[in-house]
């Protein structure tokens, strides 16, 4: 169980992850948190720089779906500049709103990464079905009161994998 809330990879944003490096392991579809992976939680709409990854991808040939425990409103409002399809009230770990977004994306488990900010939610729920996973850094540190209590749990986890060195911890390089 433990193996399955180990991410495969571990980076600063989502722009740090190598898009190309994904092709070559032959994954082609990414199934994509919003809040706190994407935008800070609470942000209503993608701003320009997610918007230009998303085309990024799609010139990259990559599928998307965003894939959210979070409301209907909120996710739908998301997509309306990204216009990718999305998943919402996901009850992620489960595994049936990652199936439907493979499904949505035409995808399958060993042709999909999921990418999120939240070991107990994103990479496990991933992981459970087979899927590679990339943890990026939350983008801020306002979040649901109870994702809060979560992330103390987490980090201690990840400081953990990182002084074994099964985790590399990433390089923050953040641009304003
Ligand atoms: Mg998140």
């Amino acid at each position: 169980m433990l193996e399955l809330l180990v991410p495969d990879e571990y980076v600063a944003s989502v722009y740090d992850i190598d898009l190309e490096g994904l092709k070559r392991r032959g994954i082609d579809g990414l199934i994509i948190d919003i809040d706190n992976t994407l935008v800070r939680w609470g942000a209503k709409t993608a701003d320009r720089r997610v918007v230009e990854w998303f085309a990024r991808l799609e010139e990259l040939g990559f599928r998307a779906c965003l894939l959210s425990n979070n409301t209907k409103d909120r996710v739908v409002k998301f997509t309306e500049a990204v216009r990718i399809p999305a998943v919402y009230r996901a009850a992620k770990p489960g595994k049936r709103a990652f199936r439907k977004a493979m499904a949505a994306m035409g995808r399958n488990s060993s042709t999909t990464a999921v990418i999120g900010d939240q070991v107990f939610t994103d990479i496990y729920g991933g992981k459970r079905l087979g899927l590679y996973a990339v943890l990026v850094m939350p983008i801020d540190e306002k979040e649901f009161i109870t994702t809060r209590l979560v992330r103390k749990l987490e980090r201690v986890f990840l400081d953990r994998l990182v002084r074994q060195g099964k985790l590399k911890k990433p390089v923050v390089n953040r641009q304003a």
